[in-house]
Formats: C-alpha cells, structure tokens, sequence
C-alpha cells in the first residue's frame, strides 16, 4: 500500500511519527547518511496562471524516502535539518536536483521555471552564492528557470543579509518569491527592503477567501499593493474551483494548491506539461484554421 502510495503521489503520513522525542533523535542522527544515499527527493507541485490556466512553473518540495518510516514531509525532519551541520550540504543537493530537472524539461522541450525552497541559514552562508554561480554556470541552464522561495521568518533574521543576497539573487538573473506571505509580522516593511520578484500569500488568507468578506477585502488589497509595485502575487493553498475563480477575478497572477495539484514526483508534471502541449497545440491548430 505504502509503495503504491508513494506512486500516486500521495501524503503519508505517520501519526507515529509526530513529537516523538525519540524518533525525532533516531531521525536526526539519520540525516547525513539520509543525504549520501539520496534519500531526499524532490517532489514538484503546479504553479497555474489564473488567466488562463497554463502552467506557469513548478514548486520543488523535499520528500524522505525513509528505509523504515516510509515517505516523510518536511515538517518531520526541516527543523532537524536546520539545525544540524547538513543544512548547507542539503540545500546544495536540492538545488543540485531541481537544476538537474529543470535541465531535463528543457530537453524535452518542454522548459518551465523550477522554484526551491530556502532556509535562513543559506543566507548566512557566504559559500552560498558562489556555489549557486557554479551550478548554473556548469549546467548552462537560464538562471530565469531557477527561483528560490524564503519564507518571510527567514528573510526577518537578519533583514541586511536578506536584502544583500536577494540583490545577488538579481544579478545571477535568479527570482526571489516572499513565502507564506503575511503570517509575519512586518509583512509590508519586506516589501519597502527586499527587491523581491514575487510574493506567495500564505494559505491562511485563502482558506475562507470566498465565504469571509475580510479576508477577501485584506487579499484584494494585497494583490493591488503587489502590482502597484510591480510584483508579482501567487495565491497558496488553493483546494476548490470557487476560490481558484475568486483569485482570478481579484487578479491574482498566479495559483497553487491542491486544486490544481499536490506536490508529486516530476512524472506528475510531465504529464501535465504534454496536456499543455496538447491545449497550445490545437490552439495554434485552431487559429490557423481561423485564419
Ligand atoms: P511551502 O514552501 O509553503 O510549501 C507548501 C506546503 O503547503 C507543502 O507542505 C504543500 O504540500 C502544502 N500545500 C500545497 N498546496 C496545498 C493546499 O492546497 N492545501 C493544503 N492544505 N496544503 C497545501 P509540505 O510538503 O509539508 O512542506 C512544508 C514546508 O516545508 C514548505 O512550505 C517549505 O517551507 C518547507 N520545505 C519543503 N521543501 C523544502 C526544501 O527543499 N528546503 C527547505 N528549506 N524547506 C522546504
Ligand atoms: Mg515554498
Ligand atoms: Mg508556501
Ligand atoms: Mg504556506
């Protein structure tokens, strides 16, 4: 059942698992071998343009493939990560794999924009940016296809770092999304620092969006502050067509969540990158024929 699971792309999750002292010891103590035997995966979920519903890029989410405790979220074992000596290797390994991926699409001819996910500590890390330089240099891919996501608590450490690296992040042509957006606790203060390229409006706003008249009124006016300043919005945690509808009539650039897809091995984004191909085809197809 496990195995078949994890084929569909489906959560486990291990109730087992959630704080306990002594597994969370026994997993800690698993990391580094975790990292040299692949274990980690990296699992793509669907960014969608609202307007019209293409893709428009993918997030890339760590998974565990643990040998006994089966496939692992990060909320098990981020922490663990973060606060052991492996976070600066296992950020290299996940971007390592999202190059390796994004290079994949692009010679398949289907290219599309990978996002990975950032912890504080890369920030501090003054190794980080030659290393990103590296990686993209030797993989020849376009650093437009790369983006890394830092969540607002982590860009908060330390708000000088934070606004240095994503202006390196600039240079190298790599784009910087605000994660989990407005769960902070000087959101805007963010948006006057950091020459960001995109916010993420955390799920929070978005759960009730079509049924609480505030936080309709609070994302409106978020997405309108966004674009005034010329930044793009992704609405998060998007599980039903109405609110999907409802972000695209407030004029939300981009949609993720389980309505349009859980995060899932890259096969998962294969096939939608081929019904995409199908759509443009038989538009092109379409208006051609119109012509
Ligand atoms: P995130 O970057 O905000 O990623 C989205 C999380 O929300 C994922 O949980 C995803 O499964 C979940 N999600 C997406 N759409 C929906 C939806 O429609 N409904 C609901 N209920 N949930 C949705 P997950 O996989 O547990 O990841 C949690 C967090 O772990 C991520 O939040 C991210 O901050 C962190 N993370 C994931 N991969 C990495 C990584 O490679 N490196 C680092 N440093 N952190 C990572
Ligand atoms: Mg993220
Ligand atoms: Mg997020
Ligand atoms: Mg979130």
């Amino acid at each position: 059942l496990r195995a078949k699971r994890m084929r569909l792309g489906i959560q486990v999750y291990n109730d087992r698992l959630a704080h306990n002292n002594t597994v969370e010891v026994t997993l800690r103590s698993q990391l580094r071998t975790a990292l040299q035997q692949n274990q980690f995966e990296l699992y793509y979920q669907p960014k969608v343009w609202l307007s019209d519903g293409s893709l428009a890029g993918a997030e890339a989410i760590v998974r565990w493939n643990h040998p006994d405790e089966g496939l692992l979220s990060p909320g098990y074992f981020i922490n663990l990560v973060e606060q052991s000596g492996i976070v600066h290797a296992f950020t290299r390994y996940t971007i390592d794999s999202a190059v390796k991926q994004i290079k994949k699409w692009d010679s398949e001819g289907t290219p599309l924009s990978v996002a990975v996910n950032l912890s504080a500590y890369n920030l501090m890390d003054t190794a980080f940016i030659p290393f990103v330089e590296k990686a993209l240099f030797s993989s020849g891919i376009d650093p437009a296809r790369l983006e890394f996501e830092l969540t607002e608590s982590a860009t908060m450490v330390d708000i000088a770092v934070s606004k240095r690296m994503i202006s390196a992040f600039n240079l190298l042509g790599i784009k910087t999304s605000i994660d989990d957006f407005g769960t902070g606790m000087s959101s805007f203060a963010y948006l006057r620092e950091l020459d960001v390229h995109t916010i993420k409006l955390d799920r929070a706003f978005i759960t009730d969006v079509v049924h609480n008249a505030k936080d309709e009124k609070i994302v409106t006016a978020m997405i309108a502050l966004c674009h005034s300043l010329g930044i793009e919005v992704v609405a998060e945690g998007i599980e039903q067509q109405d609110q999907a509808a409802l972000l695209k009539k407030l004029n939300c650039d981009i949609g993720q969540g389980f309505f349009f897809g859980k995060p899932a091995p890259a096969e998962n984004i294969d096939a939608l990158l081929a019904t995409q191909q199908d759509i443009s085809a038989n538009l092109t197809a379409t208006r051609a024929a119109e012509r």
